[in-house]
């Protein structure tokens, strides 16, 4: 990994990285502003200056693509100079559920990611992400195994297979509490209860490697159940500020 400084502290000069678009904004003639999500430099908004031709970057300032990004730091400002598109994830676009689970993941990126710092694995889990919608795994599953990634990337997630009181393996059911899940030795009245379908499921989608989940999320017949579940990990990033 480059060991890139915060931004603040970012060399005058000129940074390749690939990488996505979070969220564009019109700054009328002084272009566009466009943060990006970049491999080893995070997030980051940069200014892409408006040219006589509005197809100057072609589609490649369009939230939800992923590409390699030119960006020239200036003492006081960053900018885009080229970009190249390479991949824009037609599949995603073209259909209603697919996108609104992809958007509700970039929606979600801004005020979560700290800003001049890398999250790799994050960048890792949204490109997985979109290729497991392209690919019709389930969006439920997608959602989930990525809300809880973000959130492992980040240091808060929720252990998936042991009680957040005593540390032991669960088995069977599970009840949840404001910090994850508790054993049935821990539990106590009132909480709401897990059973023990809906502890592989989760286990399942959080924790199987992306070529397993591929196979395994397609054959998963109850992963409805697990919308509720991606509720409670949202949470978690309530921890953050
Ligand atoms: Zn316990």
């Amino acid at each position: 990994m480059i060991p890139y400084p915060e931004l603040d502290s970012l060399e005058q000069g000129y940074y390749t990285q690939s990488g996505t678009v979070l969220q564009r904004k019109e700054s009328g003639k002084n272009g566009q502003s466009v943060h990006l999500f970049l491999k080893d430099m995070g997030p980051l908004w940069v200014n892409a200056p408006a040219a006589t031709s509005k197809t100057r970057f072609g589609g490649a300032t369009e939230p939800l693509v992923w590409g390699t990004f030119y960006v020239y730091k200036s003492p006081g400002k960053l900018y885009m100079k080229n970009a190249e598109i390479r991949e824009d994830f037609l599949p995603v676009r073209n259909d209603p559920v697919k996108l609104t689970t992809a958007i509700k993941l970039y929606k979600l990126l801004p005020g979560v990611l700290l800003k001049g710092h890398e999250n790799n694995h994050a960048l890792n889990s949204l490109w997985s992400a979109l290729v497991q919608l392209s690919n019709d795994c389930p969006a439920e599953l997608v959602e989930f195994r990525f809300l809880w990634r973000l959130l492992r990337s980040l240091g808060l997630c929720p252990s998936m297979t042991h009680c957040v009181n005593c540390g032991t393996y669960i088995k069977g059911s599970a009840e949840i509490c404001d910090d994850g899940f508790l054993c049935s030795k821990c539990s106590s009245n009132g909480r709401t209860s897990v059973n023990n379908e809906e502890i592989l499921i989760m286990q399942a989608a959080a924790l199987l490697s992306h070529d397993k989940f591929m196979i395994w999320s397609k054959k998963t017949d109850n992963n409805k159940i697990i919308s509720k579940y991606s509720k409670f990990l949202m949470s978690f990033f309530s921890n953050i500020n």
